[in-house]
């Protein structure tokens, strides 16, 4: 039984995953670097605003950072509860991952690596896909906890799985978003109608999530509002590329997209969404996509 949960890192995103958790349980606890972030979370959704120390001793510990190398850092100064569940919902690096799983083991705490995917809003409806690696006994446990901000959840592995196959899904996404970007650009160079092609091309083969929700409410209307930052969509690119690389594999598309979103986030205030990476094919071609 889960008496307790915590919830580390009230980010874009953890701020609305730990939102719905006081619905399923009677004890959430909430922490965050910046402290005033705990207090109004526990002001808004009636939480514990309490100190790391406190968090640590919680049935399941959720986190949910920018990096594998913020998680490793805090996870460092902590006495876990033993037998606890840590659930890192980062975008994070498998090796890290499998590392921080065998350290906790001597210390009787679980680590499963539990990236999610579905933006701020699946966040905030409680939609979220979280792929998770690790001790299968203890996904079972802590499932239902994961159950409270997920929609599908699935355990895609031993230690380390989630987090590669978060990367290489937001690499996917990347590449879309360059192909997409390039696309557009030839097509007004062309003189087409964007409005009108998008329609065109989101009724046929060639469109994707970029295409149905990215291009036409970020891009298209120059929005791009930050919900997922430049940055961290280059490091979950980064991720994708060293596990090819580690593998030993010739992965020349997915390298070059990875490339391509370095050097735009390099080029980009680190507060850019990462929707705003076209700005960089916009500021060669000297063509807006609107
Ligand atoms: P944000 O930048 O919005 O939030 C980061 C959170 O981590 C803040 O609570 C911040 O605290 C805290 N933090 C940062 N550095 C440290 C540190 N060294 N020690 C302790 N706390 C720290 O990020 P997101 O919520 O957008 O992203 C979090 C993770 O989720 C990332 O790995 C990202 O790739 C992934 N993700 C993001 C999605 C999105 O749409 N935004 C979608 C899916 C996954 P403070 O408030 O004090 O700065």
């Amino acid at each position: 039984m889960i008496q307790s949960v915590a919830f580390i890192g009230l980010g874009a995103m953890g701020y609305r995953m730990a939102a719905h958790l006081p619905q399923h349980f009677d004890t959430v606890m909430v922490w965050n670097r910046n402290f005033a972030k705990a207090e109004q979370h526990a002001a808004e959704y009636a939480t514990h605003a309490v100190s790391l120390e406190a968090a640590a001793q919680a049935d399941i510990i959720f986190s949910c950072l920018p990096t594998s190398a913020d998680v490793e850092q805090l996870i460092q100064t902590l006495d876990i509860k033993k037998g606890a569940i840590w659930v890192d919902c980062t975008s994070g690096v498998p090796d890290s991952a499998k590392k921080l799983a065998q350290d906790l083991a001597e210390k009787d705490v679980t680590f499963l690596d539990a990236p999610v995917s579905g933006q701020t809003i699946g966040a905030e409806n409680g939609t979220l896909t979280v792929m998770v690696g690790g001790d299968i006994k203890a996904f079972e446990k802590a499932l239902p906890a994961m159950q409270a901000f997920g929609g599908l959840i699935k355990h895609v592995g031993e230690s380390g799985a989630g987090f590669a196959v978060k990367a290489v899904n937001n690499m996917l996404m990347a590449v879309n978003l360059c192909a997409v970007a390039e696309g557009f650009t030839t097509l007004k160079a062309h003189g087409v109608d964007l409005t009108e092609a998008l329609d065109c091309i989101n009724a046929s083969s060639g469109k994707s999530m970029v295409t149905e929700t990215v291009l036409p409410q970020r891009i298209l209307n120059r929005s791009f509002p930050l919900t997922f930052a430049l940055p961290l969509l280059a490091k979950d690119s980064g991720i994708a590329v060293d596990l090819a690389r580690e593998a030993k594999l010739s992965t020349p598309v997915l390298s070059i997209a990875q490339n391509m979103i370095q050097a735009a986030s390099a080029l980009s205030d680190k507060e850019s969404d990462f929707s705003s990476a076209v700005k960089m094919y916009e500021s060669w071609s000297k063509i807006t996509l609107e």
